[in-house]
Formats: structure tokens, C-alpha cells, sequence
């Protein structure tokens, strides 16, 4: 495995791989790696035979006031999970080489990015869709992997993929949980010992909500109202958002059906966190 710095060495490789006839499998992360990031690698590892991880956290994803500073970073444990998981490219690179002086060019996905963590986070995804088609473009993949954890990312991203005519395949991943039901989130060590236990609240309503959809409740409004209160009888939630949307479009439903799913961001404490589930799932 070789870690690569350097943005043209790293696309004059991918480019001769192509050139050599290999499929390259790509997974695009800010780092921190967890277990939900080894399952996207193991499962490009077995799709293509170059599989490149980049590891960037992407500063114009980020808002104003929110973790940009702060958000975790190892590289050498995240090496050490990426070698054991059959990556043979890390693609690390500089903010200044990415986004060099007089950088001017942004990709923006319209519609589906005004709801949801769209509304709380604007700008968010212009950063997101932005990165990503650099990486793209830089990584050459035949196709790249996703989190459903990310549920609104991974649709603007296949919306961006297939408006721009971009040649990857878009794949989606299922979400990796904790033992006990948490989504695995690079974000969650910002928990304190208290505050993670407050933070099964996201799983529980996720749950919640099922048992209610598969006892015959139909109406969007009632369940969101019995998922907000179990959110809000945790001291110190609040909630950004609770919304029941049709999978593709992410248009609000109000009568829920086999293809509604339900997306919930809540703060927990100062940390915020996302989560979603297909209603008619067991989580
Ligand atoms: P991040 O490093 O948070 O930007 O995430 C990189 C990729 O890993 C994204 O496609 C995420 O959706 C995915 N991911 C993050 N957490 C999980 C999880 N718990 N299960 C599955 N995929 C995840």
C-alpha cells in the first residue's frame, strides 16, 4: 500500500491503471476510520482490482462555527485499517493543493439540496459535490462507494453523477451500528460516556418508528410526532430535523409506504448527529 500526497502523481497513477486495463474501486472519506468506512473498502475490494481510498477533510464542506478544526484525524491508525482492508492507494492530500489560490469552480446540485441537511447546513453540499467531482476526476474510478448513513449525500452524489455524465458507478452501502444500535459516526468520539448513551435515543426512534409503521400507523404526521418525543425525553437533545421523505426524490410524504424513509439529524449535546432508516425496516 502507498500513501500518496501529491494530487498529479496520484492521477498520473490512476490514469496509467486505466490505461493498464484495471478497475479502480474508490472510497472517498474525511479519515477517522471506523468499521462503516472497512465495510465500503471490503466491498471494493472485491468489486475492482486497484482500490483507492482518499482520506480529506474537505474544508469547504464545512460551515462557519461548525468542527472543521476540530474534526478527528490519524492517519497512521487509519494506514493501518486501510492496509488490512486490501487498500493499495491512500490519496491524502493538502487543502492548498486542492483548493490552490484563485480556485473559482464549484459543482451544485439544485432541489434535492434544499431540504434536509441542506436547510440546517447551506453551502454543505456545494462543498460535498465539489470534492467529490475533483476526486473523481483526479481518482478515474470505474465506481465509487458510498454510506447510506450519509442517505442525502449518497442521492445528491448519484443526481451530480448522472447530471454531469460522469462514467462511475454510483454504489450504495448499507449503515454499519455499533453493538448496541448507534450508526458508527468519526463523529461520535466528540460523545461523553453520558451523552453516548443519550445518543441511542436516534436508533430507538428509528425503531420506534417501524413498530409503528408495521402496526398499520400510515400517517407521517403521527409518526414523527411519537419519534420528536422519544428524541426530546433525552435531556439535551434537540432536534434539527425529523422528516419522513420518499427515498429518490426526498420529497416529504405524508401517507408513508414501502419506499418512505425516515432521516433525523439531532444535537446531542454539542455534537450533531444523523441517522435514517427505510420505515418498513427492522434497524
Ligand atoms: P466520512 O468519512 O464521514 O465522510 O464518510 C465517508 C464514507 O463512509 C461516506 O460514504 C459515509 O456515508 C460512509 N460511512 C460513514 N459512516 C458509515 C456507517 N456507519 N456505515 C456505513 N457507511 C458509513
Amino acid at each position: 500500500m502507498q500513501i500518496i500526497t501529491d494530487l498529479n502523481q496520484m492521477q498520473q497513477r490512476c490514469l496509467a491503471a486505466r490505461e493498464q486495463g484495471r478497475r479502480i474501486a474508490f472510497v472517498p472519506t474525511m479519515g477517522y476510520l471506523h468499521a462503516g468506512h472497512r465495510s465500503l473498502l471490503e466491498e471494493g475490494r472485491k468489486r475492482g482490482d486497484l482500490l483507492v481510498l482518499s482520506i480529506f477533510v474537505n474544508p469547504t464542506q464545512f460551515g462557519q462555527g461548525e468542527d472543521f478544526e476540530s474534526y478527528p484525524r490519524d492517519l497512521s491508525s487509519d494506514a493501518a485499517l486501510a492496509e488490512a482492508a486490501g487498500v493499495d492507494l491512500i490519496f491524502a492530500p493538502e487543502a492548498q493543493q486542492m483548493y490552490p489560490r484563485g480556485y473559482a469552480t464549484y459543482v451544485d446540485v439544485e432541489g434535492l439540496t434544499d431540504t434536509l441537511c441542506g436547510r440546517s447546513r447551506p453551502g454543505h453540499f456545494r462543498g460535498v459535490t465539489t470534492v467529490v467531482c475533483k476526486l473523481f476526476t483526479i481518482v478515474q474510478p470505474h465506481l465509487a462507494l458510498f454510506g447510506c448513513k450519509d442517505f442525502q449525500q449518497l442521492a445528491v452524489i448519484r443526481r451530480m453523477t448522472a447530471d454531469l455524465n460522469l462514467p462511475v458507478e454510483i454504489v450504495g452501502m448499507p449503515i454499519v451500528r455499533e453493538a448496541d444500535g448507534l450508526a458508527m459516526s468519526s463523529r461520535n468520539v466528540y460523545l461523553s460516556p453520558e451523552e453516548r448513551t443519550r445518543a441511542l435515543a436516534l436508533v430507538d426512534a428509528l425503531r420506534l418508528a417501524a413498530r409503528l409503521a408495521h402496526g398499520g400507523e400510515r400517517s407521517a404526521a403521527a409518526i414523527i410526532e411519537a419519534v420528536s418525543a422519544r428524541i426530546l425525553s433525552e435531556p439535551d437533545a434537540l432536534i434539527d430535523y425529523i422528516q419522513i421523505c420518499q427515498k429518490d426524490s426526498l420529497e416529504d410524504q405524508s401517507v408513508v409506504g414501502r419506499d418512505s424513509v425516515l432521516l433525523l439529524a439531532v444535537k446531542i449535546g454539542k455534537t450533531r448527529l444523523i441517522d435514517n432508516n427505510y420505515l418498513f425496516e427492522e434497524v
